[in-house]
């Protein structure tokens, strides 16, 4: 089984704010990048950003592409991959809701207390099959996924699913927003009028957009693979961990596929992962670092994408304060300050 960790979406945004301030981070939203051009004297990037205010130009020593679907490092030229090798498809989009005011605060602690087990409560199982076969029900995704939040009478739930779209696509998002929206509706009918308890409750907020798993893989120095992670392997310019299973979502239709980290271990992710290759200047973050379709399904989760994000933030601060590349950068260095600053990273560091 796994474990979760509930947070409210509305105190996690302020605290992040917060977070940059007192980093003294200068922040800039409302702000898409819409283009690369290396510098005249090869020092950097100059990237350009579409605003209300037109467009912002931005010149960089070095640049962290956190976009997930790799839209910088695109622009910056990095060779990259999309979907599984034998047909192209990635995982599908989801749009997450919350629901609010059921009257079983029990069940929220059930499904908190039990994240792989809740199906069976109040015949939940067989109520989701009864709506599916009178086709009240008509979703690609076989159950309905429950997480706990901080709150007892408030649950989210991950289960619209919307195959064959990229997110590197503006019309296969805006295709699957609208299909998202109109599975969320059917689910909140199906918890209001067919699940006891369930008879008040309401969708009390979604995504502000739906969610992309999968797109653009930036190709790096190193490709990490599935075997890689369920073998847990270690590597010596290890810059961050993970233990989270392989998790593909069914590319075509209903299913998903867990293989899970051997128990108690977990493998590492070298630092040439955010290092996109035939470039210079420029590293990944996040779900679009290189790796395979498989290796990417595990590596993709939060907590990995933040301990990426500290890496590539940290290369690239190491990397303007020696007046380098990352390439030219010793791994150790960069490992000694995820270190000092608190990284639970096992390393040959000394
Ligand atoms: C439905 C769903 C459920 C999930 N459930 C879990 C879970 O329970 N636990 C877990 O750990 N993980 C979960 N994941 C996975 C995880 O949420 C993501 O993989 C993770 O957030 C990836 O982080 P990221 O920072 O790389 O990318 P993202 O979270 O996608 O962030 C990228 C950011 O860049 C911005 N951006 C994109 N393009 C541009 C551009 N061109 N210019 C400027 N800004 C841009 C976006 O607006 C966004 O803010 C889930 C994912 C989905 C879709």
């Amino acid at each position: 089984t796994g474990y979760t960790v509930p947070f409210d979406p509305e105190l996690f945004k302020l605290s992040l704010l917060e977070m940059m301030d007192e980093s003294g981070v200068r922040m800039l939203f409302h702000s898409f990048a819409s283009g690369a051009l290396p510098l005249d004297d090869g020092s950097g990037w100059r990237v350009v950003f579409e605003t209300k205010s037109g467009p912002v130009v931005i010149d960089a020593g070095v640049v962290v592409d956190g976009t997930g679907d790799g839209d910088v490092a695109t622009a910056c030229g990095a060779p990259y991959e999309i979907g599984r090798p034998e047909d192209g498809l990635v995982q599908p989009m989801t749009l997450m809701f919350r629901v609010a005011d059921f009257a079983r605060p029990d069940f929220a602690d059930y499904v908190r207390e039990h994240p792989d087990q809740w199906r069976g409560v109040h015949g939940l199982w067989d109520l989701i099959e009864e709506a599916r076969a009178e086709g009240e029900l008509r979703l690609p995704r076989e159950d309905i996924l429950f997480f706990a939040t901080p709150h007892p009478r408030e649950i989210a739930v991950n289960s619209t699913r919307v195959n064959r779209v990229l997110g590197s696509n503006v019309w296969d998002l805006t295709r699957a927003e609208y299909t998202a929206r109109r599975q969320l509706a059917q689910i909140d009918r199906f918890l209001r009028t067919r699940v006891p308890g369930f008879e008040e409750s309401y969708v009390v907020q979604s995504g502000t957009h739906v969610g992309v798993r999968e797109s653009r893989r930036v190709l790096g120095d190193y490709r990490l693979t599935g075997h890689d992670i369920l073998a847990a392997r270690t590597f010596p310019d290890v810059v961050a961990h993970g233990a989270y299973p392989v998790d593909i979502h069914n590319p075509r239709g209903s299913g998903t596929v867990l293989k899970r980290v051997p128990q108690g271990s977990f493998y590492d992710i070298p630092l040439r992962c955010l290092v996109p290759r035939d470039t210079e200047r420029l590293l990944v973050a996040g779900r679009c670092i290189s790796g395979t379709h498989v290796a990417h399904s595990s590596y993709r989760v939060m907590p990995i994408a933040m301990a990426t994000g500290h890496a590539a933030g940290v290369c690239a601060a190491l990397t303007v304060r020696h007046g380098r590349g990352p390439r030219g950068l010793p791994y150790r260095l960069v490992q000694r300050e995820l270190l000092r600053q608190g990284a639970r990273l096992r390393t040959g560091a000394d």
